[in-house]
């Protein structure tokens, strides 16, 4: 980058430096030094690097130091060169210390081959060998311990979006906000590779910036499946691959329970095990390949009749029309209820296994609350990282709630402790977790213990509210369909057709349940991606009778 107030000087500076750099460096010519810092900021956030600063030393308003001073908090490592007349020879030679100049160059520089390519060549040599990967990925800076910051680095990661973490006290951090003029109050700051920066985004906000679609294309569809997990994720592979108009809206990322799971075991077709992020990738990939529309960040909290048409409603009033829906909303965990936990959540707590954590619990004490294999499943995978994983169960025993493969690998492992009848009844720390105290149910005996983290796997409940009134649901929120809807060859209650449900069919036809949110369901990855396909083929069914 070139900077001169001299427009004459500035574009022989310019012509001479593309001519020989010209078809490795793109060089940038700018009148005075805010034009240039304004310049240098977005291309901080769209992460390009800069190599060389050249800046005239006399320049009214912005002096060629100046601007090279407010460059180094941009582009450290970029090499700074003053471009002086022979008469501040003086002030140049002072510069050096104040702003750790590389070069001063005195005007004219001709021949260019002689005065100016060696000092640009020698600049250039010095700034390769040291290390400025680009970063091309989306950006994210934050503090550390914000909740916000944890669930939008936990948003990115389940969208499969790949990005850079910084703290805002890094210098590489302060130096974005500096680029985004951001003051540090809103956080976290994310920026896209095209350089556009948002604060403190909304996940809608979020999803847009990120290139997920968030509003649905078409006016009216075959199918509209609610949730994307792996339920959702299967019935939209098949009723896309079907040639069904198929939309799936999702209120926060694909996969679902399953899409958090660190390794699932036991899923067909894969003897070594899968991750959730993997099979969650595959899916959603597969889905768009057949043509269904993935909508993400948007939660279903209506569900209408209008005649023939099935509306599903949304948080702010939009909806989607549909002739069939299929209601694939799973389960979410359940709340941990003990003093601290809620405010604590995001900062040192979490539910489910928050994978973008297990980094930061390097050498760190972990406890992890369950008994359920989800929870082992979670002890195997932290203890790779963490200094000693406890796991607090309820129950006097991990046998009965957890899977015999996963009680063994537990008891292989040294730095995992598992204490059973024992409940979690405190949790304690300023701005992040630092304590829990413990109870051992038997005794009646407290204790506090220290731990830096908290996972919470205390079982899930379907959150159906949305849908009371409309279908019919069990004592426990779970839909019920099919077969169950006629309990006792009673007739279902409000179900108006002469033909029974179908086997998936929930109390209003046309709408179906697949997966963990369907009453008396195995629970299963496998078991909610076969309900997935099976709901589709009751799907067609059910309009061939339209
Ligand atoms: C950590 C963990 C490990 C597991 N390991 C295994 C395993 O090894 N093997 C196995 O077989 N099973 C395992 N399970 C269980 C398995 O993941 C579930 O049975 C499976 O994910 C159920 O799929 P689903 O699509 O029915 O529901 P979910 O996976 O719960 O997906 C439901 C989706 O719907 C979305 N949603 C909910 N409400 C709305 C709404 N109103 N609007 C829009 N979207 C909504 C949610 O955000 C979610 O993405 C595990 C579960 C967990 C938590």
């Amino acid at each position: 980058m070139t900077v001169d107030d001299d427009a004459g000087v500035s574009r022989a500076v310019a012509r001479d430096l593309r001519r020989r750099y010209g078809g490795t460096h793109r060089i940038v010519r700018a009148d005075s030094g805010d034009q240039a810092l304004d310049a240098l900021r977005e291309m901080k956030l769209r992460g390009e690097q800069v190599a060389v600063l050249l800046a005239d030393y006399r320049m009214p308003r912005m002096s060629g130091l100046e601007f090279l001073e407010s460059a180094m908090d941009l582009y450290p490592a970029a090499r700074r060169v003053l471009l002086t007349a022979y008469a501040d020879t003086s002030a140049a030679i002072d510069a050096i210390n104040v702003v750790d100049l590389d070069y001063y160059l005195l005007k004219p520089w001709d021949p260019p081959e002689e005065k100016l390519y060696p000092v640009i060549d020698a600049q250039l040599d010095a700034w390769a060998s040291t290390d400025h990967r680009v970063v091309p990925e989306t950006k994210l800076v934050g503090h550390r311990w914000s909740a916000r910051s944890s669930q939008v680095r936990e948003f990115l990661a389940r969208n499969q979006v790949p990005y850079r973490w910084y703290s805002a006290e890094s210098p590489e951090g302060r130096r974005l906000l500096e680029a985004a003029g951001a003051d540090g109050r809103d956080l976290p700051l994310v920026v896209s590779p095209d350089g556009t920066a948002t604060t403190a985004p909304t996940d809608g906000q979020l999803a847009a910036q990120v290139g997920l679609a968030t509003v649905p294309a078409g006016d009216f569809y075959d199918l509209v499946v609610v949730g994307g997990g792996p339920a959702g994720l299967g019935a939209a592979v098949y009723g896309a691959s079907e040639g069904l108009r198929t939309v799936l809206v999702e209120r926060t990322a694909t996969g679902g329970q399953a899409g958090q799971s660190s390794r699932i075991e036991n899923y067909l077709g894969f003897p070594d095990g899968v991750s959730g992020a993997q099979l969650t990738d595959r899916a959603r990939r597969q889905a768009v390949k057949f043509g269904a529309e993935l909508i993400m960040t948007r939660e279903a909290v209506g569900l209408e009749v209008n005649g023939s048409a099935r509306t599903v409603r949304f948080a702010d009033g939009d909806a989607v029309d549909a002739h069939t829906v299929i209601l694939a909303t799973g389960v979410s965990y359940r709340q941990l209820m003990a003093p601290g936990v809620e405010r604590l959540t995001g900062l040192g707590v979490y539910y489910g296994s928050a994978l973008t954590e297990v980094a930061n619990c390097a050498g760190r004490d972990v406890y992890i609350v369950g008994g359920a294999n989800s929870a082992g499943q979670a002890a195997i995978h932290l203890a790779r990282e963490a200094r000693s994983v406890t796991l607090v169960v309820r129950g006097d025993s991990l046998q009965r709630s957890m899977s015999y493969y996963l009680v063994q690998q537990l008891a292989q492992q040294d730095r995992i402790n598992v204490r059973t009848c024992t409940e979690i009844v405190e949790a304690h720390g300023a701005d992040h977790l630092e304590r829990l105290s413990l109870r051992d149910n038997a005794t009646g005996q407290a204790q506090d213990v220290d731990a830096d983290y908290l996972f919470v796997f205390i079982g899930a409940a379907p959150r159906t509210e949305w849908l009371d009134g409309v279908v019919t649901r069990d004592q426990r929120g779970f839909v019920v369909a099919g077969p169950d809807l006629a309990a006792g060859g009673e007739r279902a209650p409000g179900w108006i057709l002469d033909r029974a449900p179908f086997h998936l069919e929930t109390s209003v036809p046309g709408v179906f349940a697949a997966g963990d949110v369907r009453a008396e369901s195995a629970k299963r990855v496998a078991s909610a991606v076969g309900e997935g396909a099976l709901a589709v083929m009751l799907v067609h069914r059910y309009l061939e009778g339209l």
